[in-house]
């Protein structure tokens, strides 16, 4: 598969794809007190703090247990460790995500096994994966991409008839929900990543899990500190995986904005919807789905074209950032050779690689910004007629 092609042309920005700077501006006072209460106590590594935000994100994921981590990644391989997940082991996922998905799989020794996506949600099609469950299949992991709930009821239908566990990768969907669940809870373990560039984001790395099973909770408080309950007494071969106390002060300040801020990116959503239709676009561009009792919380705009490439190239020629998530999927990487797919296998995910581009979102992204973002794309439409 051809690697896919930059913007030739590098024009100066009218805006950032995501504009971390002026959510700052808006915040400044807030993050500096909490950062110098934390220098005050001089504890670094969880303590008191942690477990305020470990409760916080508990009740708004609405979970009876959270336990931070120290990345999305560590919680998907802490998540995958605790529930006796390992060599030999297979794990039904989805090729069309970020890598940590399946690479946490892979990480605790056992085999990632692709199934394809459903090309409206992009999330893994659960048609599919009734028949790759085998006497070695352990878990099911599906993503919430890019802030849509996955089809939870077919996925832990399955699960249940073949007695498998169900770890949610709800990296890109803090606060999703459907049918009033959120991700996170559905399954038996949920998994969260703070990365900057997420819905709640750190200001470094930092990472949550949640569980309304009490034994697994145990587990994984156990896990992320070398397998310990008690100080230099391991039950369990654990990793060093915990969040800093500074990250938690910080993301306890945001998480006092995040409904805000999401319902901001739902307007956002909205106003792209409207622009779209105006333009008469909505023929040659599909737009995301939010499908009936599900709330998107828009970690991504992604829209799709036959165009992509061409479309990009205008669109970074007129000062306007995009991204492609995700360029290639996971069965068709290097890393993953070893599994041994090949291209054709997975046809929805790999069309969708050649045609989605994510259009700028976050909360001060503003609407005549949108509008320029949709005017240029329309110019690209009109010059080609
Ligand atoms: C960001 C992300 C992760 C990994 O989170 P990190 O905190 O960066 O380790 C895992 N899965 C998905 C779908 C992500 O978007």
């Amino acid at each position: 598969m051809n690697p896919v092609a930059q913007p030739q042309t590098q024009q100066k920005q009218l805006f950032p794809f995501l504009d971390l700077h002026a959510q700052f501006e808006g915040i400044r006072e807030e993050v500096m007190l909490a950062l110098q209460s934390v220098f005050e106590n001089q504890q670094f590594i969880l303590g008191p703090e942690v477990q305020r935000f470990e409760r916080e994100l508990a009740e708004l994921v609405g979970c009876r247990f959270a336990i931070g981590c120290a990345s999305g990644s560590d919680a998907l391989a802490l998540a995958l460790m605790a529930i006796g997940v390992g060599v030999g082991d297979e794990v039904i996922t989805t090729p069309f995500t970020f890598i940590a998905t399946a690479g946490s799989i892979a990480r605790v020794g056992a085999r990632p096994v692709f199934v394809d996506i459903n090309p409206d949600t992009y999330n893994l099609d659960p048609k599919e994966m009734e028949a790759l469950i085998t006497s070695r299949t352990k878990a099911i992991l599906p993503v919430h991409l890019f802030g849509l709930v996955a089809p939870m009821d077919e996925i832990t239908a399955v699960a249940r008839s073949h007695d498998l566990a169900v770890i949610e990768d709800a990296a890109q969907a803090i606060g999703a929900t459907h049918d009033h669940r959120s991700a996170g809870s559905i399954g038996n373990v949920g998994c969260f990543s703070f990365f900057p560039s997420k819905n709640l984001g750190g200001a470094g790395d930092g990472g949550m899990l949640s569980t309304n099973d009490s034994e697994v909770a145990d587990r994984l408080r156990m896990l992320r500190a070398h397998g310990s309950r008690t100080k230099y007494h391991y039950e369990y071969l654990g990793l060093n995986s915990r969040l800093d106390t500074l990250q938690a002060a910080i993301l306890r300040v945001k998480l006092r904005h995040l409904v805000e801020w999401t319902l901001a990116r739902r307007r956002r959503a909205d106003c792209y919807r409207l622009l779209f239709t105006q333009a008469g676009l909505t023929e040659s561009i599909q737009l995301p789905v939010e499908p009936p009792h599900c709330w998107h919380v828009y970690n991504q705009f992604v829209i799709r074209t036959r165009h992509r490439d061409q479309i990009r190239e205008h669109l970074s020629r007129a000062g306007i950032p995009t991204e492609i998530y995700y360029p290639l999927p996971l069965h068709l990487q290097p890393a993953f050779s070893y599994l041994e797919y090949k291209a054709g296998d997975f046809p929805h995910a790999e069309s969708a690689s050649r045609e989605v581009l994510a259009l700028p979102i976050f909360p001060e992204l503003t609407e005549a910004q949108q509008q320029s973002i949709v005017g240029a794309i329309t110019d690209f439409h009109r010059a080609k007629e």
